[in-house]
Parts: C-alpha cells; sequence; structure tokens
C-alpha cells in the first residue's frame, strides 16, 4: 500500500466518525459547531437574559448604532421617536417605570444597551423612573443642555444617542446624584440583576 493510500485511508476514517457522532447525536454538524448565534434572531431576544444583554453589551465593544430618522421611524412608536430621538419630555407620572419595583434591568428602547438596574432605582417623588447610578458608566452619556433658560446636564445612550433624560446633584448616597428618566426611552427585562457588573 503506497503512502498517498493510506494517508487517503486516514482522512476518509475521520471524516466517517465525524459524521457518525453528527448523526448519534442527532444534530447537523454546522450546529455543532456554530457555539451562538451571532447577532441574536429576533426569536432569541425575546428571551435573552440579564447576562446575555450585559454579555452581549461588552463583547461587541459598542460600536455606535447609527439609523437615519425614517429608520427610527419605522422601529419606534411616534411618542417613543419623539423622546428618545428628539429629546421630549412625558409627562410626570405617566410613564411605565415611575413606580415600577420589579427586579431587572433597563435597556436602552432604540439599541439595547443595559442602562440602569433595579438596585439603584429610588422613589424620588418626581414621576419619573429616578436611579443613583447607571449600571456601567460609561453606557450613559452626559452633554450640557440650555433648554427652557434652564442649564441641565442630559443623558443619552452612548451607543445610539437616544434621549433618555437629566442627571441632577441632588440623588442620595452613594453617589449623590439622580438619574431622572423617562420611561419611554428604557425597556424593562426582569430577572435577578449581578451584585457586580
Ligand atoms: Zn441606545
Amino acid at each position: 500500500m503506497s503512502k498517498q493510500t493510506i494517508i487517503l485511508l486516514i482522512v476518509l476514517a475521520l471524516v466517517i466518525i465525524v459524521a457518525l457522532t453528527a448523526a448519534i447525536s442527532e444534530k447537523p454538524l454546522g450546529s455543532m459547531m456554530q457555539k451562538r448565534k451571532y447577532p441574536p434572531s429576533s426569536k432569541d431576544s425575546t428571551m435573552k437574559t440579564i447576562a446575555e444583554y450585559l454579555k452581549d453589551a461588552y463583547h461587541t465593544g459598542m460600536p455606535k448604532v447609527v439609523k437615519t430618522e425614517t429608520e427610527w421611524k419605522k422601529l419606534l412608536s411616534p411618542e417613543t421617536y419623539a423622546i428618545a430621538r428628539e429629546a421630549g419630555t412625558e409627562r410626570a407620572f405617566c410613564g411605565a417605570f415611575y413606580d415600577h419595583k420589579k427586579e431587572g434591568i433597563y435597556i436602552c428602547v432604540c439599541c439595547e444597551l443595559p442602562l440602569f438596574a433595579s438596585n439603584a432605582k429610588f422613589d424620588s417623588g418626581t414621576g419619573w423612573p429616578s436611579f443613583f447610578q447607571p449600571v456601567m458608566k460609561d453606557h450613559v452619556e452626559e452633554k450640557t443642555d440650555n433648554s427652557f433658560g434652564m442649564r441641565r446636564v442630559e443623558i443619552n445612550c452612548a451607543r445610539c444617542d437616544a434621549h433618555l433624560g437629566h442627571v441632577f446633584e441632588d440623588g442620595p448616597r452613594p453617589t449623590g446624584l439622580r438619574y431622572c428618566l423617562n420611561s419611554e426611552s428604557l425597556k424593562f427585562i426582569p430577572g435577578e440583576v449581578p451584585a457586580k457588573f
């Protein structure tokens, strides 16, 4: 038997072993090799856990999400668009989350970046959901806002620039900050919040 024939036989044997393994586990070879679908399909995203949202945010390195006005309008309701993309403010005591006390995280309504968690939420009495800190400082960007004759600090999603609300320096301990949010700019993901991010 020539050397080439022996090599050919070994390769053939390996192919048969791999094919048999795939047949026994009743999975196509493709799915055995593909550990995880990325980006997640819409079906996966409804089942994503808090840990997965956090993991995705860190592993993507947070490239900016950029869409045109028309694209955002297609994705968002008119109310959400007016607040998240046009820096609007919802009426106090009217949003979905000002009195919301469930455990979980709040993600950006536009790009799903994790922004705030229930363990930093407090009742500010203002009628807007309030937090003393974001899940990660670099997930929220700040910029000076001089509209309405006031000097305020606007907060935006660091990934897609969605308008979130404002941050004030009259919050509780440990930060002394009050991140005042629009419920419309947030989506809630229920579940256990990790002690550390
Ligand atoms: Zn965003």
